[in-house]
């Protein structure tokens, strides 16, 4: 789920935001600190590693969100599966193979955020 995001979104704002990126960490780096908003703002998004191999993001529930929903963990595994493939389809905006991505801590499962370990293939 979430894999063909590139697809609809190649022509959007975030495929120019992510089209120029030179590499994964580049495309990483503006997909979270530039386009991480036009995605989903229930979310807030953050890089915690960055290197030329891959980098790790987190996403916390926003704590609008978290107040309004009256819950500390919004959202579905469903909804976790979905972001973590249209963080697999980030590198084909600069026609380059998708990443692997795990889901390696997640609010469903008792974690304070989603974390995912994101691969450059
Ligand atoms: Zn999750």
């Amino acid at each position: 789920m979430g894999a063909y995001s590139a697809v609809t979104n190649r022509e959007s704002p975030i495929g120019r935001i992510l089209a120029r990126g030179r590499d994964g960490a580049e495309v990483y780096q503006l997909m979270i600190e530039e386009a991480s908003t036009l995605y989903d703002r229930n979310f807030d998004y953050a890089i915690r590693t960055l290197n030329a191999e891959g980098c790790t993001v987190t996403a916390k529930p926003s704590q609008l969100v978290q107040d309004i929903m009256r819950t500390h963990r919004p959202g579905s595994l469903g909804a976790c599966a979905t972001r973590a493939g249209v963080f697999e389809s980030a590198m084909t905006y600069i026609q380059a193979p998708a990443s692997h991505v795990d889901e390696i801590r997640c609010v469903h499962r008792g974690d304070p955020v989603c974390e995912y370990r994101i691969r450059y293939v």
